[in-house]
C-alpha cells in the first residue's frame, strides 16, 4: 500500500480532535481512528455534562510530571483565552463557575459538536469503530492496521489514545503499549484525581457518607481550599482528589477542618462562652455529624470554660490538621484522569515529536503531564494537540 495519508492520528478524544482539526486546515490529509462508537465521549461526560473546558488560571505549575517544565512551551502557545475565542466563535454561551473553571451553559456536546465542525473544515476523515490491530514502521512510513482488514500509511502518526482511567468509558493502556513498541519509556501511570479509602479503624469517619464541608486539605507540601467529601469508602470532594494526584500510597492526609478560622480560635470561644461544650462551638462551624465525631474524637467533654488553654490549643492544632492514613485510592475505575505516561524526556516540548522516532508525535493524557481538577487535563489536550496538529 503507497502512502494514504499525510497524518494518521489514533484516539478521537480532546487532544487527537484538536490535533486533527489543526493539521487538516493546514492542508494535511488526516486520518482520525477510534476504537469507540462516536468521538469524545469523555467530553460528552465531562464536568457533569456541561465540560468544564478550560481554567482562566493554567499556568505550569498547576500539573504533575516528572518533568515539570515540559508542558510550558504548548501551553503558552495555545492558551486558555485562545481555547475560549474559539468557543465563542461557535457562539457556545458559558460562564465561571468557580476558581477560573470555565463550563459550557448547554451541553458539553457542542465542545464535540465544535471539534468535529474544525475537522470538517480541514477536511478530516473520521472512522470510529474503526480498532487498531498493529503499527508498523519503514521507509519513512507509519502502517497502521485497522478496522478489521484496511491499512493506512502516512510520515505521521500521532499517539492519542489517552489513558486507562475509567475503562467502562473504552479507555485503554494501549498508548503505552505503542510507545514502548516505539522504545519510548513510560512513567508508571496511576490513578489521580481518585477518592481515597480509609481502612476499617476510621469507621466513624465513614459513617458520615454524604457530609462535606469546606476544607484546607494537604499532601506533602501542597493544599487546596475545597470541599471535601466523606463517602461510605473514605474521603472525596475536590480538595481530596486535588490532594489525591499528589499523594502516595503509606502517606498522611491532613485536613484542616477550620480553614477560617484565626488562630486561638477556641480560647476565644472559652472566653465568651464559658458555658458552651467544644462540641456545640465546633456545630456552629460544621456540620452537626461530623461535629460529633470530631468532638468525640478529641474528647474535650463538659464546658469549655473548665478546660485549660493549653489543652485547646492541642485540640485546635489538631481541628487544623487532622491526620488520616487512607490504605488506597477507588483506582482506575473512579479516576478522572492518569498521572504518568508517556515519559517527557523522550519529547519534544515544542512539537510532542519523539526525539529519536522522526514523524511519531504523543500528545493529551497518554503524555506524563497531568493536570489539576478544574478544567486543566482539557487545555493541556487542547495545548498538546495543536502543538502536534501545527508540526505534523
Ligand atoms: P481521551 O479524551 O480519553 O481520548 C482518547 C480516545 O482514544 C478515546 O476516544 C478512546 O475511545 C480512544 N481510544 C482509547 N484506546 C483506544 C484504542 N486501543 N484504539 C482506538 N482508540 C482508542 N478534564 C477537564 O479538564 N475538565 C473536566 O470537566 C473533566 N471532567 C472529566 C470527567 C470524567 C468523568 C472523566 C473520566 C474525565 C474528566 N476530565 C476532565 C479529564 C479529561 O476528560 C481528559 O483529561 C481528556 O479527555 C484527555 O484527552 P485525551 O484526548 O488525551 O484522551
Amino acid at each position: 500500500v503507497p502512502q494514504t495519508h499525510d497524518a494518521i492520528i489514533l484516539g478521537a478524544g480532546a487532544a487527537g480532535l484538536m490535533c486533527a482539526a489543526i493539521a487538516g486546515q493546514r492542508g494535511r490529509r488526516v486520518l482520525l481512528l477510534d476504537h469507540a462508537p462516536e468521538v469524545g465521549r469523555k467530553i460528552v461526560i465531562s464536568g457533569g455534562g456541561r465540560c468544564n473546558f478550560t481554567n482562566l488560571h493554567t499556568a505550569p505549575d498547576r500539573y504533575l510530571s516528572q518533568n515539570p517544565h515540559f508542558a510550558r512551551s504548548a501551553l503558552s502557545r495555545y492558551t486558555a483565552l485562545d481555547f475560549l475565542a474559539l468557543v465563542e466563535r461557535y457562539d457556545i454561551a458559558w460562564h465561571e463557575k468557580t476558581l477560573g473553571q470555565l463550563f459550557c451553559d448547554g451541553s458539553a456536546r457542542q465542545i464535540v459538536a465544535m471539534l468535529l465542525a474544525e475537522c470538517a473544515k480541514g477536511a478530516v476523515e473520521v472512522r470510529c469503530e474503526a480498532p487498531i490491530s498493529g503499527v508498523t514502521h519503514g521507509d519513512g512510513l507509519f502502517a497502521v492496521s485497522h478496522s478489521g482488514g484496511a491499512e493506512a500509511k502516512a510520515p505521521a502518526l500521532v499517539i492519542a489514545t489517552g489513558g486507562p482511567s475509567i475503562p467502562k468509558m473504552g479507555a485503554t493502556g494501549f498508548a503505552y503499549d505503542l510507545a514502548r513498541q516505539f522504545g519510548l519509556k513510560v512513567v508508571q501511570p496511576r490513578p489521580a484525581l481518585v477518592p481515597l479509602t480509609l481502612p476499617a479503624e476510621e469507621a466513624l469517619f465513614r459513617e458520615l457518607s454524604g457530609v462535606s464541608t469546606p476544607v484546607r486539605a494537604r499532601s506533602g507540601k501542597v493544599g487546596f481550599d475545597e470541599a471535601a467529601l466523606f463517602t461510605h469508602r473514605g474521603l472525596s470532594g475536590p480538595a481530596i482528589l486535588q490532594v489525591s494526584s499528589y499523594w502516595q500510597h503509606g502517606e498522611e492526609v491532613g485536613i484542616d477542618f477550620v480553614p477560617e478560622a484565626d488562630a486561638g480560635w477556641l480560647v476565644a470561644a472559652k472566653r465568651a462562652r464559658p458555658k458552651a461544650s467544644l462540641r456545640r462551638v465546633l456545630e456552629e462551624a460544621l456540620p452537626s455529624r461530623l461535629a460529633d465525631v470530631l468532638a468525640e474524637r478529641v474528647g474535650l467533654a463538659g464546658d469549655l470554660g473548665n478546660v485549660g488553654d493549653k489543652a485547646l490549643a492541642a485540640a485546635e492544632a489538631r481541628l487544623a490538621d487532622w491526620r488520616f492514613r487512607p490504605d488506597g485510592s477507588e483506582g482506575f475505575a473512579k479516576a478522572e484522569v492518569t498521572a504518568g505516561g508517556i515519559d517527557t524526556r523522550g519529547l519534544s516540548s515544542k512539537t510532542m515529536e519523539a526525539v529519536k522516532v522522526p514523524g511519531l508525535y504523543a500528545i493529551g493524557e497518554a503524555v506524563d503531564v497531568t493536570g489539576w481538577l478544574g478544567g486543566y487535563n482539557f487545555q493541556w489536550a487542547w495545548a498538546s494537540g495543536v502543538a502536534a496538529g501545527q508540526a505534523v
